[in-house]
Order: C-alpha cells, then sequence, then structure tokens
C-alpha cells in the first residue's frame, strides 16, 4: 500500500459527475485506485481512514455490482455502512426524494451514496444536505465511478488511455455509461466511436465529439477496446428497436463482429449482461478477450479511492 491516503490533490466536495473533471483529477483517482487493487488482493483488507464515518447507500434503482462494492469498499476502509432498502422505507409511503435526504442528513451522514432513475436527481439532492454525495448513477445522465473503473481496467491492462481506440457499442441513448466514460476518455486523450443504430443514438451525439458508425463491421475496424452496453428496455417508452434476435444479428457482439477489431482488442461490459442479445455468452466468458470480472473486482478499489478523496474535504485524512 503506497498511495491510500494520500487524498491532498482533490477538493471536490461531492462526485456527481465525469464531465468538467480535469485529465489530472481523473488521473489522481485512478492512481490512488492501484494501491486500493493491492490491498484488496491481501489477505488483511481492512483500514481505519474512515472509522467513525457512516456512508449511507440510497437507492432507488437495483442494482447488485454498484451497491455491493459501495458497502465492500466503505466497511474495507472502516466506515459504518447503511443500506436504505427503498421498498421498506418511507418513500413508497410517497415521501419526496428530498424529504428523503432531508431525513438522512439529520442524522448526520458522511458520505450518501445514490442511485435515481432521474437524471439530474443526485445533483438535486446534493445542493439540500452537508454531506459529501456520490452519484452510483441518475437516469440515463452520469455514472462516474463506472467510467474511472472501466478505465482503471483499460490503463492496468494497455498501460495507459491516451490515443487509443474505444468503441461505445449499442444502447448508447440511454446509457449513464457511455455518457460517463465519453466525458473521461475525451479528457483522457482516447478517440472514441459511437457504434449504435440511429434509434439508440443520443440526441446531438455528435456535441460529444466522437465518430458515429451504423454498422458493427465498419465501426469495429482497428478498436482497441469494445464497450457493450446492455440494452436498457426500462428507460424505454416505445419500441427502438424490432426484435431481440435482429437485435443480436446486427448488434451483438460475437467472435465474427469482434474479428475486425484488433486482434488483442478487449471486450467489456459494465453488467448486467443480456447474453446472447448484445453479447455472444461464449465471449464474455472467454478470458482471454473478456474483461468484465476485472471491471466488477476494480470496482471496488476505484470506490475505495473515491471515498478516500472526499474524505480529505469532508474533514478527515
Ligand atoms: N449497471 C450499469 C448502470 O447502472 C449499466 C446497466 O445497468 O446497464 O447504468
Amino acid at each position: 500500500m503506497t498511495s491510500t491516503g494520500s487524498n491532498r490533490e482533490f477538493s471536490r466536495r461531492h462526485l456527481l459527475g465525469i464531465a468538467g473533471m480535469s485529465a489530472e483529477e481523473i488521473g489522481f483517482l485512478l492512481d490512488l485506485s492501484d494501491g486500493y487493487v493491492d490491498l484488496n488482493r491481501e489477505a488483511d483488507k481492512k483500514q481505519s481512514l474512515l472509522h467513525g464515518r457512516t456512508l449511507i447507500n440510497l437507492f432507488f434503482e437495483n442494482s447488485t455490482r454498484t451497491r455491493t462494492s459501495f458497502e465492500l469498499a466503505g466497511k474495507r476502509l472502516g466506515a459504518d455502512v447503511i443500506n436504505m432498502s427503498v421498498g421498506s422505507s418511507s418513500i413508497k409511503k410517497g415521501e419526496t426524494l428530498i424529504d428523503t435526504a432531508m431525513t438522512l442528513n439529520a442524522m448526520h451522514p458522511d458520505v450518501l451514496v445514490v442511485r435515481h432513475s432521474d437524471s439530474g436527481a443526485v445533483n438535486l439532492l446534493a445542493e439540500k444536505v452537508n454531506c459529501a454525495v456520490i452519484n452510483a448513477g441518475d437516469g440515463s445522465h452520469e455514472h462516474p465511478t463506472q467510467a474511472l473503473l472501466d478505465a482503471l481496467t483499460i490503463r492496468r491492462r494497455r498501460g495507459k488511455l491516451q490515443g487509443l481506440t474505444v468503441a461505445l457499442c449499442g444502447d448508447v441513448r440511454h446509457s449513464r455509461v457511455a455518457r460517463s466514460n465519453m466525458y473521461l476518455l475525451d479528457a483522457m486523450g482516447a478517440r472514441v466511436r459511437i457504434i449504435a443504430p440511429p434509434t439508440l443514438l443520443p440526441t446531438a451525439a455528435e456535441r460529444f465529439g466522437v465518430e458515429i458508425f451504423h454498422d458493427m463491421r465498419a465501426g469495429l475496424e482497428g478498436c482497441d477496446i469494445v464497450m457493450m452496453l446492455r440494452l436498457q428496455t426500462e428507460r424505454m417508452q416505445g419500441s427502438y428497436v424490432p426484435s431481440t434476435r435482429e437485435y443480436f444479428h446486427f448488434w451483438g457482439l460475437d467472435a465474427e463482429k469482434l474479428a475486425c477489431a484488433k486482434p488483442d482488442a478487449l471486450v467489456m461490459h459494465p453488467g448486467p449482461m443480456n447474453r446472447g442479445i448484445e453479447i455472444d455468452s461464449e465471449l464474455a466468458d472467454d478470458l482471454t478477450r473478456s474483461v468484465i470480472l476485472d471491471q466488477v473486482e476494480l470496482g471496488v478499489a476505484v470506490r475505495m479511492a473515491c471515498l478516500d478523496a472526499l474524505a480529505a474535504h469532508n474533514g478527515a485524512g
């Protein structure tokens, strides 16, 4: 452990998105995360940086990886962690988001980790509380810790981000993962391609400074990284794709389409995966190409780094 606890260079109070973050800030969080990857591979993973602190996970949308990894991250840094189950809280009885936040705030938590189905809801909540707020995904807006863990996965495999060509494929329109990745990869000097059917492009996609392709094989040509995105039917009103079978035929990643990318191109997916819809099941499990489990592992380290970095501005460290 060399770099943990070294949180002087990060002066933000909250982590709400990647938009507006500098390459230095991103690089700082990635360097800090590397130290936590090492710690997480040791038998004794416990630190005391956040001893006495309280972290509340407030998830209004389902989550497996993100919620568990924030819980582990908080506990490994010594914090008390509480998971608020929306199903059993007063939110079900009609309490508003802001009322809930103010109620929790009155109990003096130090960090609120919030996921909500509305874009912008987490930013709004951050204005109302005095603790640090981390955005664990708001609607189709941002998911900053996912983009950071994706970047860490790429950087540890390829040694850099700058100059790499990264394809974001599939349902970009509804994907907060794609949006945060576009900001991060642009800030770090990578080239970003979006490969999607016209119905699944974000409005005014060009403003992200990305190259747009409507054909998988053409778009994958020469790519270093192929990031597949889940078809997010829960955010779709109406029909965006003819059928999931047809979707897989044109947009699903299989070994044959992957052959158009660089021979050593890495396959990523933020999870949860729809096997056989956006990605071929065998390819997802092929550890010579797929780094999907690395993403999960590194997610814990990235969340520890984010908690560590925010702690400095919130009275610890
Ligand atoms: N888990 C990611 C998210 O929360 C990706 C997904 O759900 O498809 O955005």
